[in-house]
C-alpha cells in the first residue's frame, strides 16, 4: 500500500495545481462517496522515484460561504486522519491570513506529521509571507511555486524522512 500525502490549506492557496503537478495523468481515482470525501480528489504520483497517493481536499465553490470554516475543517481532518504526513499550504504572496492561523491550530493537535509549504514563492515577492509562516510554528516553511515547479526537490527532501 503506498503511502498518503494531503494537501491542506485555505482555499486559492494552490494546493490543486500541486495535486495536478504530482499526479500529472496518472489520476487513478475519484471519490464519490457521500459526506467529507466527496470534495476530494485522489491520485498516484511518482517524485523522483518516491510513490505515494495524493488527496486534494477542495470543492468549496459552491458553497454558501457561512458554512465553509465548518465544512473545511471537517474535511481537512478527515484528510490529514487518513494521511501519513499533510502538506499545510499557506499563499507566500497573500501572506498568513487569520484563516490560515486557524486551520495552524487544527493542525497542532494532529498526530500526523505536518510539513508547511509556502506556495507562491517564485520570485522575492513571498519573502514576507514566508516569514509570517515561519511564525505558524511548523519549522521553516518548503517554499515552492507549484505553477512553475520550483521547490519541488526540497518538497521531496521534506517528504523523503517520512513516507
Ligand atoms: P486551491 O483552491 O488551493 O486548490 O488553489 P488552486 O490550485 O486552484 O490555485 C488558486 C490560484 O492560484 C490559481 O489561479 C492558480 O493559478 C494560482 N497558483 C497556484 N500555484 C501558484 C504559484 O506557484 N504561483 C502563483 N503565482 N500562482 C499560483
Ligand atoms: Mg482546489
Amino acid at each position: 500500500l503506498l503511502p498518503t500525502v494531503a494537501i491542506v490549506g485555505r482555499p486559492n492557496v494552490g494546493k490543486s495545481t500541486l495535486f495536478n503537478r504530482l499526479v500529472g495523468k496518472k489520476l487513478a481515482l475519484v471519490d464519490d462517496q457521500p459526506g467529507v470525501t466527496r470534495d476530494r480528489r485522489m491520485g498516484e504520483a511518482s517524485l523522483v522515484g518516491l510513490d505515494f497517493r495524493v488527496i486534494d481536499t477542495a470543492g468549496y465553490e459552491d458553497e454558501d460561504p457561512d458554512t465553509l470554516p465548518g465544512r473545511m475543517r471537517r474535511q481537512t481532518q478527515a484528510a490529514v486522519d487518513e494521511a501519513d504526513v499533510a502538506l499545510f499550504m499557506v499563499d507566500a504572496r497573500a501572506g498568513v491570513v487569520p484563516l490560515d492561523e486557524e486551520i495552524a491550530r487544527w493542525l497542532r493537535g494532529s498526530d500526523t506529521p505536518i510539513i508547511l509549504v509556502a506556495n507562491k514563492a517564485e520570485g522575492r515577492s513571498g519573502e514576507q509571507g514566508v516569514l509570517e509562516a515561519l511564525a505558524l510554528g511548523f519549522g521553516d516553511p518548503v517554499q515552492l511555486s507549484a505553477e512553475h515547479g520550483e521547490g519541488v526537490a526540497d518538497l521531496f527532501e521534506a517528504l523523503l524522512p517520512i513516507i
